[in-house]
């Protein structure tokens, strides 16, 4: 592609450059997005970004990860030039070691990325072998016809990378997940002038952030988290735990400080801390020489020589806090007047089971701080003054608003409408949309769920869960019989009830009521009628359940299994 073309306003031919969302727009999490150039009949298409979500409010028993569905893309992915990840989180990296191989493109990520993606691969045992390809930061490269330049911004790990992504149909600036930060902590502070001279060279669109979409004002720094968090820790008097985002590189390097500073010992608790403190110390955001004690130290530790960081601040039920919430930890334990920190957020749907840890850490007597209590966190991203600022540096044609529920999407296309950008399309997943030339939705391509269920990849409607759901809330009979191919009943039938009560209220077991419905049926079913061992299994079916239902209110799955042989002489 020629770099004189770029900001041009028409592309040869019937050129398009077209956007669509696999995941993202609609919900927070499951960030998937493509960009495609060429005619209709022969784009080449740019993904940017593959994140999982987690299951919210529904039931989905056994899943605890969900995946975008891609077929979209895995029936062009010939034409599929390459994956660009913006940062670590899972909500945008997440999906690539399970979806790479229907996609089979080449991958580029940044140095803590890219390290953070390997680890990943490596503790699941894959042996895939990810084509990733290591950019510089804020390198400029060629993807396909797409001319990729990262632009760093601040947010809550390392190298988070926005694009600006130039093509002969004009440059979009994809913000990727951000906040402005003067004093990040880690990576360069803004730099506005770069932001600037990109809206100077003209952005035709703009793909942006609506996470924060609602909150007026601007981010703290990180710095003011890290002085708040260093005054809280050296006034405390007993034990402190904090827990957080693990791979908020940040917060770790502030609160190894604010021990350092507090005579304290660091203690690090939980696998995904230690795994983003190894890659943060091979990409050197983390000095070499960074240290801290295993949790196995704890117990050797007097009550003001210590602070311990932990995960779990989610409520994860396996995860460290968790476990020292529930006095079950193998070596940590916290006791009357030790203080707990969340220098977290909790995310929608996550209330329940980190409320749960907090009463068990009430219970046990520890103060707890969230951020409701004190400047312990703050979001990775963009309040409405952020915003304007971005607007302003931008003046983009088109705004796209992202990574955000229908809700924020509309603040988002709300605000960019007051600020006077002509042109908002509040589109939601799979809506394919024609940037340039002439913006608007042209088609639509097919987009959903799936789940991860153990090494599976299970489709979300017609997969397992559904029975499973229907499994957990009513249970489940197994009947089985044998019969001649006269019809004649061999053997006694035989039951198996699981998930279903053992007596009715009247004391009598169960499994007797089933057994009766199925002799009763048996029996009103004449010889002639038992030959053909479908039907009879459809009526000695129907009659468990009916009976179940009279006896429990509630009808089980019921699973009859006739089994015909020849008849014993
Ligand atoms: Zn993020
Ligand atoms: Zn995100």
């Amino acid at each position: 592609m020629s770099r004189e073309a770029r900001g041009g306003s028409r592309g040869r031919g019937g050129d398009e450059l077209v956007f669509v969302a696999l995941g993202g727009l609609g919900e927070i999490g499951m960030n998937a997005y493509l960009y495609g150039y060429g005619p209709e009949d022969g784009r080449q298409w740019l993904m940017v970004d593959c994140g999982i979500t987690f299951p919210e409010g529904e039931f989905d028993p056994g899943i605890d990860v969900i995946l975008p569905d891609v077929r979209f893309i895995e029936e062009n992915r010939g034409s599929l030039a390459g994956i660009v990840i913006t940062h670590a989180h899972e909500d945008h990296v997440g999906a690539v070691i399970e979806l790479w191989p229907r996609l089979k493109a080449p991958i580029y990520a940044t140095p803590f990325t890219a390290g953070m993606l390997r680890s990943k691969r490596a503790e699941y045992g894959r042996d895939l072998d990810l084509p990733i390809t290591v950019m510089p930061l804020d390198s400029r490269f060629e993807v396909g016809p797409f001319d990729v330049e990262l632009v760093t911004l601040a947010h809550s790990v390392p190298e988070m990378s926005a694009l600006a992504i130039r093509t002969p149909l004009g440059l979009v600036f994809h913000t990727g997940d951000w906040k402005l930060d003067a004093t990040p902590l880690i990576g360069k502070p803004l730099d506005e002038g770069r932001l600037a001279r990109l809206g100077d060279e003209g952005v035709h669109a703009m793909v942006i952030d609506s996470t924060n979409a609602f909150r007026e004002g601007s981010s703290p720094s990180e710095r003011d988290v890290a002085e708040s968090l260093a005054e809280i820790i050296r006034s405390a008097k007993g034990r402190v735990a904090i827990t957080t985002f693990s791979s908020n590189v940040a917060r770790i390097k502030s609160v190894a400080e604010a021990a350092r500073a507090a005579n304290r010992q660091l203690v690090v608790a939980g696998r995904a801390l230690h795994r983003v403190i190894e890659v943060a110390r091979e990409t050197g955001y983390l000095p070499q020489g960074f240290k801290h004690h295993d949790q196995d130290q704890f117990g050797y530790l007097a009550r003001d020589e210590v602070v311990l960081l932990c995960t779990g601040s989610q409520g994860e039920s396996r995860a460290a806090l968790a476990r020292i919430a529930e006095e079950e930890h193998p070596d940590i334990s916290l006791a009357k007047g030790d203080l707990v920190i969340f220098s977290s957020r909790t995310i929608p749907g996550n209330e329940k089971s980190v409320g749960r840890i907090e009463n068990n850490l009430s219970r046990i007597g520890c103060e707890l701080l969230t951020d409701a209590g004190g400047l312990v966190h703050i979001s990775g991203h963009p309040r409405r003054d952020e915003l304007r600022r971005m607007y302003g540096w931008m003046r983009p044609q088109v705004v796209i608003p992202m990574h955000g529920e229908a809700r924020h999407l509309k603040a988002q296309g709300d605000l960019a409408r007051e600020l006077g950008v002509k042109t908002v399309l509040p589109v939601l997943n799979g809506e394919i949309v024609r940037l340039a030339p002439e913006p608007r939705v042209i088609d639509e391509a097919p987009v959903g769920r799936l789940f991860r269920d153990g090494r599976l990849i299970v489709p979300e409607t017609d997969g397992p869960v559904r029975a499973r759901r229907k499994l957990a809330a009513v249970g489940i009979i197994f009947v089985t019989l044998c019969l001649s191919r006269r019809g004649e009943v061999l053997s006694e039938p035989l039951a198996v009830l699981d998930g279903v009560p053992v007596a009715t209220a009247d004391g009598d077991a169960m499994l007797d009521v089933v057994l009766d419905a199925v002799d009763g049926t048996l029996r009103s079913i004449p010889a002639k009628g038992r030959k053909a061992p479908d039907l009879v299994a459809e009526a000695i079916r129907r009659a468990v359940r009916a009976a179940v239902n009279e006896a429990w209110g509630k009808k089980p799955i019921c699973k009859v299994l006739v089994n015909v042989v020849e008849s014993a002489k």
